[in-house]
């Protein structure tokens, strides 16, 4: 049977009995709004923590991860549906706290992981990834020792969450899982909602062109200089022009620093653009 908790505390209560009594906890966090690529996150964590393991999926659209005229407002939400997913997937407990659960109102501290937060979706979305981290930390803190899951669709962050655990000693394992698309490519994603049906058949041209550039850097034995594999990419994206591409580029796998070459599997490509008022990220290793 899935519980609904609502109450940090009640959480809390909820991960320290299972662990007392030799059960491991697995935390799959989220916005809700739930697709496939989300509930892959579920089964990765069911697998981390074994058929007796508690497997707890929060939903929380956390405010300080927003920046001022982006989509905190009208980001969809449907707890009901997200319930009845966790509970066809066989997660045993959904954490769905009130804003004023997660944050005080004199609230004042917050978590900023510096270098690898700048740059790429740090540029753009200013203050994002400080929300992600406050967030994902009071998360760590009221969930306890665990695995938690994160998806590779959203590379940044994967990051720089496993750079915050590392660097505050939080007792969680990261475990990044692949990103899953649509069969026409396009990472899922909760903002594909927003998408007219114009729009939703221009946006896989953002995997077609990371797979173009993918094969650009394979095609031969030789190193492909950084630049060559982005104007293939570039090539692609400009054949929509209703995609407004922020940034594209191609950074080590590890470090997210950049390279001047495209060594494969050792450097991702990585997007994001406006389409209409949708932004969305895609990334693929080269
Ligand atoms: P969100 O609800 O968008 O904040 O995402 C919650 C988690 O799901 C994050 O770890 C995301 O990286 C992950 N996620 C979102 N979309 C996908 C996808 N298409 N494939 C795999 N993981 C995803």
């Amino acid at each position: 049977m899935l519980r609904l908790l609502e109450a940090p505390a009640a959480l809390r209560d909820a991960c320290d009995e299972a662990r007392r009594a030799g059960r491991r906890v697995g935390l799959v966090p989220t916005m809700g709004y739930l697709h496939d690529g989300h509930l892959s996150l579920l089964a990765r964590a069911r697998q981390a923590v074994g058929e007796a393991g508690l497997v707890v999926v929060s939903i929380f659209v956390n405010p300080t991860q927003f920046g001022p005229g982006e989509d905190l407002e009208r980001y969809p939400r449907d707890l009901d549906g997200d319930v009845a997913k966790c509970e066809q997937s066989g997660a045993d407990l959904v954490f769905a706290p009130p804003e004023d659960a997660m944050y005080a109102a004199d609230a004042e501290t917050f978590v900023d992981v510096e270098r690898i937060s700048r740059g790429l979706c740090g540029d753009h979305r200013p203050g994002h990834f400080r929300g992600v981290c406050t967030v994902v930390s009071k998360l760590f803190n009221i969930v306890g020792p665990c695995a938690a899951v994160f998806g590779a669709k959203d590379y940044q962050q994967l990051a720089v969450i496993r750079r915050m655990t590392r660097d505050l000693f939080l007792p969680v394992e990261i475990i990044g899982a692949p990103i899953v698309r649509e069969v026409d490519g396009l990472a899922m994603s909760s903002r594909n909602a927003y998408l007219t049906a114009e729009q939703r058949r221009v946006a896989p041209a953002l995997h077609r062109a990371l797979s173009a550039a993918r094969a650009r850097a394979r095609i031969s034995g030789e190193p492909t200089s950084v630049a060559d594999v982005i104007a293939e990419a570039r090539a692609l994206l400009d054949r929509e022009p209703a995609l407004a591409v922020e940034y594209l580029e191609v950074r080590d796998a590890e470090t997210l620093q950049r390279v001047e070459t495209a060594t494969p599997d050792r450097v991702v490509m990585l997007v994001a653009a406006q389409l209409g008022s949708t932004r969305l990220i895609d990334n693929l290793l080269l």
